[in-house]
């Protein structure tokens, strides 16, 4: 089955609609599809005339946490979107959101950078605002040459803009999706650069406050890591969950379905629902 459980849109940092996305999602072939907006769910505003015709849509969303030092997102699958649990979520993330951007913005502003807030507002628009629309603030105005360097120099991890005190704890948010009837999936568990020991014991911790699923397949993956990945997932007698974390067309990693192959040992989150 094509599955596809981890993509983002213009509610969030992406670059499509969802109604675009998900006529993309539909020439692709996609079955099962889930839109995971960074700690929204305004994609799904229209709830009801949003459709897949050739499959299945799973409400989502992608929270952003912190375990121990390491920034950790989490997403969560199947969510009552009317529930109160995720209508907390979405406003808390929301203020920390704002609160984290403004500081982002006065720390740019004291190494000499002008306008941050202002611009970056304009840019975000309608989204929720994220690091991305500081990134092409700072590409627009001349600061760095391309999105890449903006990370590298600014926004990364260690970096001026990495401010990540703000974000609900992870055992809050694994509360939020469980009372919203959803699974908590830990997303893209390679994107932590943890040790082998460090993320068995964030797995452990994840599970503990009752995650139930990782990503096994993150876009296009080497084999070693998803060997390595599924492995875990057995061992931790965890679901396996598969997305693209699809942004925009043309990035050919994380291209709307097309990720690496799960390993069929792995026991699927969407036996949950499917
Ligand atoms: P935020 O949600 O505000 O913490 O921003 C994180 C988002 O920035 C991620 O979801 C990616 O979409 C994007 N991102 C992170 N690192 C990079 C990078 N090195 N280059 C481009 N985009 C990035
Ligand atoms: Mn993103
Ligand atoms: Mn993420
Ligand atoms: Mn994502």
């Amino acid at each position: 089955m094509k599955v596809d459980l981890h993509t983002h849109t213009s509610a969030s940092d992406g670059e499509l609609s969802a109604a675009s996305l998900i006529q993309r999602a539909e020439a692709a072939g996609i079955e099962m599809l889930a839109i995971t907006d960074h700690d929204t769910v305004a994609a799904y505003s229209d709830n009801g005339k949003l459709m897949l015709k050739t499959g299945r849509l799973i409400t989502g969303i992608e929270f952003s946490s912190q375990w121990k030092k390491t920034g950790v997102h989490i997403v969560g699958l199947n969510i009552s979107l009317e529930s109160d649990s995720i209508k907390e979520g979405v406003l808390h993330q929301s203020q920390a959101r704002r609160d984290r951007a403004m500081r982002i913005a006065e720390k740019l502003e004291k190494l000499g950078i002008e306008n941050v807030w202002k611009n970056v507002e304009a840019i975000a628009g309608d989204s929720v605002i994220g690091r991305p629309h500081f990134a092409r603030f700072l590409v627009e105005s001349g600061v760095c040459n391309s999105i890449r360097q903006a990370f590298s120099s600014y926004l990364g991890a260690g970096k001026t803009g990495d401010v990540k005190q703000f974000w609900a704890p992870y055992e809050k948010i694994i509360t939020w999706v469980r009372e919203a009837g959803g699974v908590a999936v830990l997303a893209h568990p390679e994107k932590y650069k943890l040790t082998r020991t460090k993320l068995s014991l964030l797995l452990d911790d994840f599970q503990d406050a009752g995650g139930e699923a990782m990503e096994v397949v993150s876009g296009k993956q080497s084999k070693d890591i998803t060997e390595k990945l599924s492995r875990l997932c057995c061992q931790k007698n965890l679901l396996a969950s598969v997305g693209s974390d699809f942004h925009q067309p043309g990035q050919s990693w994380s291209e709307l379905g097309q990720t690496s192959a799960l390993p069929g040992e792995c026991k699927t989150v969407w036996g949950r629902w499917s």
